[in-house]
């Protein structure tokens, strides 16, 4: 069997030699942005990206601008080499590994900052995460010449901020979202996982399964207000130790909702067990 080719690029000059002949040629371009640490979810959005795409980049870079904790950016964890054999085997033409002088070189001094849909949640628990996010994928889309961009349900908040800036700013890239890959237990898988304990992760199974519980509940008619109390409380009686917020949002716009949902809407959680942050979502259907 031979192993299929995959170029490594550090640099926006080498992927563009690269990604311009594709684009000339009419090649669609598929582009999957990673924090490297790939895991299986990681590798579900390639598979969506190579059935769409006649090229398929995918980038890790552990984005500084994103991370409001220099201890969680410290102790993020980089894998290059065990990444590169598992995206050269599931058939990724370009790897593209920038450092952060590549992607902000001195007197950078542009950020993209999109109001609305990043208020809240991750946004009002991280300030300033959401704008480092936006202005990376902007970059990252600008760098690869994507036609389509491939981003996970399981950071629901983050691909509401994307699709935002992708209209307002009338990016030519489509984005392309895939469900939420899950451990055998229900875990949402995470490159964060690996942080926790063994211990620990025996305990953060409950994240879901206390998540899809009150979604159950509030889709059978339960007040929302008291079936996410009583989730918050499940989740500290499971050994979390601190919830950042649980809160029941339009799957369409992220509006807030306090009362019996009544078109498609989603349950996002983030919490912390030993010092490792988790979040997930589920979506809840219309009462009644
Ligand atoms: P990250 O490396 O955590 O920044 O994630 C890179 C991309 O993979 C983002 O679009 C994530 O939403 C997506 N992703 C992360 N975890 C999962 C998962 N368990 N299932 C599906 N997609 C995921």
């Amino acid at each position: 069997m031979t192993t299929p080719h995959m170029t490594i690029a550090r640099t926006v000059r080498g992927l563009r030699i690269i990604a311009t002949p594709w684009k000339r040629g009419g090649l669609r371009v598929g582009v999957v942005p990673t924090m490297g640490a790939l895991h299986e979810g990681h590798l579900s959005l390639v598979r969506a990206a190579r059935a769409m795409c006649d090229r398929v980049i995918v980038t890790i870079f552990v984005n500084p601008k994103q991370f409001d904790d220099a201890s969680d950016l410290a102790a993020y964890p980089r894998t290059e080499d065990a990444d590169a054999a598992l995206l050269r085997e599931a058939g990724v033409d370009v790897l593209y590994v920038p450092d952060a002088a590549e992607m902000y070189p001195p007197g950078f001094a542009t950020t993209i900052s999109v109001r609305g849909v990043s208020e809240g949640l991750c946004g009002g628990a991280r300030p300033g995460h959401f704008d480092g996010v936006a202005t990376v994928v902007c970059k990252l889309l600008m760098q690869t010449l994507a036609d389509h961009a491939f981003f996970g349900e399981k950071d629901f908040q983050q691909v509401h901020v994307v699709r935002r800036m992708v209209t307002d700013l009338n990016l030519p890239v489509d984005i392309v979202t895939c469900p939420t890959r899950r451990e055998e237990d229900g875990l949402a898988m995470s490159s964060r996982n690996r942080r926790l304990s063994a211990d620990a992760r025996a305990r953060a199974r409950a994240l879901p399964q206390v998540l899809q519980r009150c979604a159950g509940r509030i889709t059978a008619g339960e007040a929302p207000a008291a079936a996410m109390e009583q989730a918050r409380a499940d989740l500290l009686a499971a050994g979390f130790d601190a919830v950042d917020y649980l809160e029941l949002r339009a799957a369409s716009d992220l509006a807030p909702l306090t009362q019996s949902p009544t078109a498609p809407a989603r349950l996002l959680a983030a919490a912390w067990l030993d010092s490792v942050r988790l979040i997930d979502g589920v979506d809840v259907a219309p009462a009644g």
